[in-house]
């Protein structure tokens, strides 16, 4: 185990079948780092969040949130130890208002805080993402940028300290883009640690300070953007060579 990581992943492999979505992968990441996991389409990307977060158990390797060990822990026993993620495309309740999607997962879990404290949190969520406005608006009134913002939200109502951001910026309009990047980079002053997901090489090679790149699985490059950009082995998984 790295000394100090806050996540600490080593050798995880996920099968589906004959498919080994996850191959092997190991990744460190310090309390306040913020990494973008960048790959093409079905490199694993998905599934390490979601083993990252307990939704999936690994077939193999283990995974340790600040030093504990976290294999085969439910995805409610990883939020409590303070992960939190978004969706690639976002689970949001449609038909509730945005005060109420950020209300209601708070709100049903077992040992949650006093309803009083969890409203007091969802206003102070809904400033920190400029939605105070729309908190009365039904979900699925919201523009995509505006639901991955809610999501967002959700992930960040029970205080993480690490945050998993399942491609923030796939199918939000250029007008909300320069907000969202906004809003992670604030997160990201503030302390959070984030693992950014993305498919696109150049979206996140500015945001970022470190880049990870997967391909089948596997972790093909680490370490700063600049450098794995010219990496040969990422040229060639991102042209297909
Ligand atoms: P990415 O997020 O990088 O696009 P995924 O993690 O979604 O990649 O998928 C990696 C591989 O695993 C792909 O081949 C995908 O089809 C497969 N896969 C992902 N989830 C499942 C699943 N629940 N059942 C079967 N195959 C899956
Ligand atoms: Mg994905």
């Amino acid at each position: 185990m790295a000394s100090g990581a806050l996540v600490d992943a080593s050798g995880l492999v996920k099968r589906f079948g004959g498919i080994r979505a996850v191959d092997g992968l190991t990744l460190s990441v310090a309390p306040g780092e913020l990494i973008g996991l960048i790959g093409p389409n079905g490199s694993g990307k998905t599934t390490l969040i979601n083993l990252l977060s307990g939704a999936l158990s690994p077939d193999n390797g283990t995974i340790r949130l600040d030093g504990t060990r976290m294999n085969g822990k439910a995805a409610h026993v990883f939020a409590g130890q303070g992960v939190g993620r978004t969706f690639q495309i976002p689970r949001l309740f449609r038909r509730m208002t945005v005060l109420e999607n950020l209300l209601a997962p708070a709100l049903t879990r077992t040992g949650a805080r006093g309803r009083g404290a969890i409203e007091l949190r969802a206003a102070e969520v809904l400033a920190f993402l400029h939605l105070g406005a729309l908190a009365q608006n039904e979900a699925r009134a919201l523009s995509g940028g505006q639901q991955k913002l809610l999501e967002l939200g959700r992930a960040m109502m029970l205080e993480p300290r690490v945050l998993l951001l399942d491609e923030p910026f796939a199918g939000v309009h250029p007008k909300l883009l320069g907000e969202i990047v906004d809003r992670i980079k604030e997160l990201s002053r503030r302390g959070y640690t984030i693992i950014l997901v993305d498919h696109n090489l150049d979206a996140v090679g500015g945001l970022v300070g470190r880049l990870v790149v997967m391909a089948r699985g596997r972790g093909i490059a680490d370490g700063t953007p600049e450098d794995v950009l010219r990496s040969i082995d990422v040229i060639d998984a991102y042209t297909g060579a």
